[in-house]
C-alpha cells in the first residue's frame, strides 16, 4: 500500500469534465477548503465536491506532531526503500487542486496541556485540536481564500472521540462555523447546512457513510479512480500514542501545565525517558538519527556521552549538582558498548556547540536497574 494517495488521471479528468463550475447568487465561483491529509477519507471529500462542480482548495494543518513528517525529517525510509513524502502536497496534485500547508502550532500548547474538551485514551486533544484548526480556518483562511464552507472528511461513528452526532456539532459551533462545514461522506446522515439551503451543493449527491468500517470507502475509491491511497489516519499523530501520552502526562504533572514549553513536549518524540528518584529527567537517544536530533533541544538541559566507546547521547533536564545526575550518567553508559561493572568516562558537553567542559567516571547501572525509572 502506497503512502501516498495515486489517481486514475483519465477517471479524475472525466469527473471534472462531467461537472461544471457551480456559481453563488452574486455570481462567484462556489468555493470549498477542504480540510486534507492525504488520507483517504479526505481524498473522496475532495473528490465528490469537485463532481458537484466546487473550487476546492486544500489545506493541510502543520502541529509538528505528524508522524509521516518525523519520519521524514529523521530520513528514515518506508519498507521497499521509497522516501517518506507529504501525503496532502503528493495527493493535491494528484487531483490538480491547489494546497497550503497551514502551521498551528500557534496556541497549539494550551490545546496540549490544558485541552477545555479533555483527553482520549492516550492524552489526544482531539476534541480541542479540532476546534483549533477549525478556528484558524473561520479566522484567516476562509477570507483569505473567498471560500463559502468548509469540507472535511469525517465520517459519522468513525471516531469515539470527534466524530459522534454531538461532538460534530460542538466542534463546528465552538470554532464559529455553525452550518458550514460539509461531510461529504456523512452529509446526508446530519443536519441540513448553509451550503445546502442556499442550494450551492445538491445534499442528493453526497452520502451516508456512517461507522468504522472501510468497505464503502474502498469502493468509492474504486468507482472515483483512486488507485492507492495511505492507511488510514489513525495511527499518524503522535498525540494518539499511548507511550507519547504518558510522556506528556508525567511532564505536566512534574512542570505544571502552565510552565510546559513548546520544546518541552516536542522532545517527548525522541528516545527512551526516565523520571529520576529527585524529579529530575533523562533522555537517552535510543539511534544515531535521534541524538543528532537530540541535540537540538539544548535549551532544555545538558548532554554527555560515553567518552572511550561507542553509546548514545544523554540529556539530563534538572539540577546538576543532585544525585539524579550520577544516576543519569549510569544510565546513559548502561545503553553503551562500556565494559559492565567498569568505571567509564563520560563527556560532559556544553549545551550548544558540543564542546567538551569536562569529564566524569561512572560505572554503568546493571541492565534492567533503570526500568522503575523508565516512563512506559
Ligand atoms: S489525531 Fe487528534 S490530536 Fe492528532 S491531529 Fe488529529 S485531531 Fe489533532
Amino acid at each position: 500500500m502506497s503512502n501516498v494517495p495515486e489517481f486514475d488521471p483519465e477517471i479524475l479528468a472525466r469527473l471534472e469534465a462531467a461537472h461544471p463550475q457551480r456559481f453563488d447568487e452574486d455570481g462567484k465561483p462556489i468555493r470549498c477548503l477542504l480540510m486534507y491529509s492525504g488520507g483517504l477519507d479526505s481524498t473522496l471529500a475532495g473528490i465528490l465536491m469537485k463532481m458537484q462542480g466546487v473550487d476546492v482548495v486544500a489545506i493541510n494543518m502543520f502541529t509538528g506532531f505528524c508522524l509521516t513528517d518525523h519520519k521524514r525529517k529523521m530520513g528514515h525510509t518506508r519498507p521497499d526503500g521509497s522516501a517518506y513524502q507529504n501525503e496532502a502536497i503528493v495527493g493535491a496534485a494528484g487531483l490538480r487542486i491547489p494546497v497550503e500547508v497551514v502551521d498551528v502550532r500557534e496556541g497549539y500548547l494550551k490545546v496540549l496541556t490544558e485541552p477545555k474538551h479533555g483527553w482520549g485514551s492516550a492524552m489526544n486533544p482531539c476534541i480541542d485540536c479540532r476546534i483549533h484548526m477549525f478556528s484558524k480556518a473561520e479566522r484567516e483562511l476562509m477570507s483569505e481564500y473567498d471560500a463559502h464552507f468548509l469540507v472535511t472528511g469525517e465520517v459519522l461513528g468513525q471516531r469515539p472521540m470527534t466524530q459522534q452526532r454531538r461532538q460534530l456539532g460542538l466542534i463546528e459551533r465552538e470554532a464559529g462555523l455553525e452550518g458550514l462545514i460539509v461531510r461529504p461522506l456523512c452529509q446526508t446522515n446530519l443536519w441540513e447546512t448553509i451550503p445546502e439551503k442556499k442550494g450551492w451543493i445538491d445534499t442528493a449527491q453526497m452520502l451516508s457513510i456512517t461507522g468504522r468500517g472501510r468497505k464503502p470507502q474502498i469502493q468509492l475509491a474504486k468507482e472515483l479512480g483512486v488507485l492507492d491511497f495511505p492507511q488510514p489516519a489513525g495511527g499518524c499523530c503522535f498525540l494518539t500514542d499511548g507511550n507519547y501520552g504518558k510522556r506528556l502526562r508525567d511532564t505536566i504533572d512534574h512542570m505544571g501545565a502552565a510552565e510546559v514549553d513548546f520544546e518541552d513536549v516536542l522532545v517527548l518524540k525522541l528516545g527512551r525517558h526516565f523520571r529520576l528518584p529527585g524529579g529530575n529527567k533523562l533522555i537517552v537517544g535510543r539511534n544515531h538519527d535521534e541524538n543528532e536530533m537530540m541535540l537540538g533541544y539544548w535549551k532544555l538541559g545538558s548532554f554527555h556521552r560515553l567518552a572511550d566507546h561507542m553509546g548514545p547521547l544523554g540529556l539530563y533536564i534538572g539540577d546538576e549538582t543532585a544525585d539524579d545526575h550520577a544516576l543519569a550518567l549510569s544510565i546513559t553508559a548502561r545503553y553503551g558498548d562500556a565494559p559492565a561493572g567498569e568505571a567509564a568516562r563520560l563527556e560532559l558537553l556544553e549545551p550548544h556547540d558540543e564542546v567538551i567542559k569536562g569529564y566524569a567516571q561512572v560505572v554503568p547501572l546493571p541492565r534492567g536497574d533503570e526500568r522503575g525509572w523508565l516512563i512506559q
